[in-house]
This record gives C-alpha cells, structure tokens and sequence, in this order.
C-alpha cells in the first residue's frame, strides 16, 4: 500500500468520525473501530499494543510512563493497524526509520493524518510563518510532538521547506514540500550537521535569536542553484534532538548554472549571445 493510498483511507476514517474538534479526540478514532484505550505500564520502549476480545471489541494499551502527546500517537497507530487490517510487527523500534517494516511506517501515515487530519491542518499550515515557534504553536493546538507537526508542516507547505530532525548532529530524518522534490533538493541521512550553521550552533549551546540566512550548497546534495535559503532551529538538550525548520525565500528557483541559459532564453526570449541583437519583434512565439 502506497504512502498516499494510506493517506486516503486515513481521510476517510476521518471523515466517518464525525466533524473534527481540535484538538482532535483520539477516543472517538478508538470507538470508531470498537476500542478502548488504557494506560498501563509497559516495556519502557513499548509505545503500546492491542488485542481482539472475545466481544469483538479492541482493547488499546498504551505506555503510562510515555508524554500525553506521545500516548496519542500510539493509539492513533494503533487505530491503524485495525483500520488497515494490518498485523502489528513492533520488533523493530519506533524511533528506527530505516529498520521500521513497511506495515509500521504505513500505521505512522496513517496516525499522522489521523492526529493532524489535512482539512484542518492544511489551512493553518497556510496561515502560518515560517518559524519553529510556529511549529510549537500549531504543536500546542493539535497536542501533537513538535517532530509530527513539523514534518507535516513541510510536507503540506506550498513553498519551498524542508524539516530536518537530527540526533547526535547527525540527520536521521528530512520531510520536503512537494515544490522542494520537485526542484531536486535533497539532505542526505547520516550527513553531519554543517559547522557552522545555526543548528550545529545551536546543538552546541548557542541560543538562537530567530531565523538566519542559510547556505544551500550546505545543506542540499551537488546544490549548483540559487536561491535565498533561511534556518530556523529548536535543540532538545536531553535527547541531544535536533529540529531544523529551512526555506526558500524564492517561488521559483533559477535553475543550475548548466541550464541557466536555456532558461533565460526561454523566459526571456533572449537568444545565445552571438554579436547580433535581436531584431526587436522577432522574438520566437511559442506555437
Ligand atoms: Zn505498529
């Protein structure tokens, strides 16, 4: 099941649950699929788990030792993998993005539009600055993690955004706007936070003032393009956590040096430079 089918049927569960309040009743989604959810002491890694009673019904447990915003999560995932008819496969653990089974990254989709359903985050992403204290803020709102919200934040942005999470100044983990992928932006996992900028500068104890200009060479894999790059950056002490909110301050990016001419001809009738001047008028008309 591919990543936008799962967010589809997401929005669909959504929608069967009635108008969504914010922020939204993860209780509602349990009895949506027949479940009640309690809090119990598990495994420390454990997020939670569920079972079929002998009723039919769902019994969701999630892990009393776990933050509220972490507990929602879990009995979101948890409503997924019922929704989905996808049996749960929780050896590998939650935080490994690259050893997750693909049933476990599907229920995390799912989750992630069930706790942040599109119709109602969409238009605040829209609304919002460009600022990990907006990100906070519209966090607060859902009683979302920050990590959740801001990869949806760029996820759905219609610019050119990008949000990092880093562990230990490496990058584990990047989600791109639509419009970024499109233009071939790319930050590799594993890559060491750049030195000098303010999230490397922040990990290292630095209290950022706001956002700062960024070097997209930097960030951005074989980058040969343009473009007026911003950074704004929160970093969490305890789990050596770092949350990196980058933007374009441009619609378009001019493209690389290598096009960059067809591109000028192109959008602006300009021919190879040869000595000669255009002959004013002549200028090709697309048919
Ligand atoms: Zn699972």
């Amino acid at each position: 099941m591919d990543e936008l089918t799962v967010a589809m049927k997401a929005r669909d569960f959504v929608a069967k649950c009635g108008a969504p309040t914010l922020p939204v009743s993860v209780d509602v989604y349990a009895q949506q699929i027949g479940g009640a959810v309690k809090v119990e002491a598990l495994a420390e890694h454990e997020d939670a788990w569920s079972v079929r009673l002998p009723s039919g019904r769902y019994r969701i447990c999630v892990n009393c030792a776990h933050n509220s915003r972490r507990q929602r999560f879990s009995v979101c995932h948890e409503v997924a993998h019922v929704a989905l008819e996808i049996s749960a496969d929780h050896s590998a653990p939650s935080w490994s993005y690259t050893r997750r089974p693909p049933g476990e990254v599907a229920c995390d989709v799912f989750a992630s539009e069930l706790l942040l359903p599109y119709r109602l985050f969409k238009p605040r992403v829209d609304a919002a600055d460009y600022s990990m204290a907006a990100i906070t803020a519209l966090a607060d709102d859902f009683d979302a993690s920050v990590i959740s919200t801001g990869s949806r934040f760029a996820s759905f942005s219609s610019d050119l955004c990008a949000f990092v999470l880093s562990e230990g100044g490496k990058v584990r983990y990047c989600a791109r706007s639509a419009g970024l992928r499109d233009n071939g932006a790319w930050i590799r996992p594993g890559m060491v936070l750049p030195s000098d900028c303010l999230s490397a500068r922040a990990r290292g104890g630095e209290r950022p003032s706001g956002s700062e200009d960024a070097d997209p060479d930097q960030w951005f894999e074989n980058w040969d393009r343009d473009g007026s790059l911003y950074e704004d950056v929160i970093h969490l002490d305890q789990w050596d956590q770092t949350l990196t909110l980058l933007w374009f301050d441009d619609e378009d990016l001019p493209p690389s040096t290598g096009d960059r001419r067809q591109w000028e001809e192109r959008t602006q009738g300009l021919r190879e430079l040869d000595g000669v001047l255009p002959w004013p008028g002549a200028k090709k008309r697309r048919p």
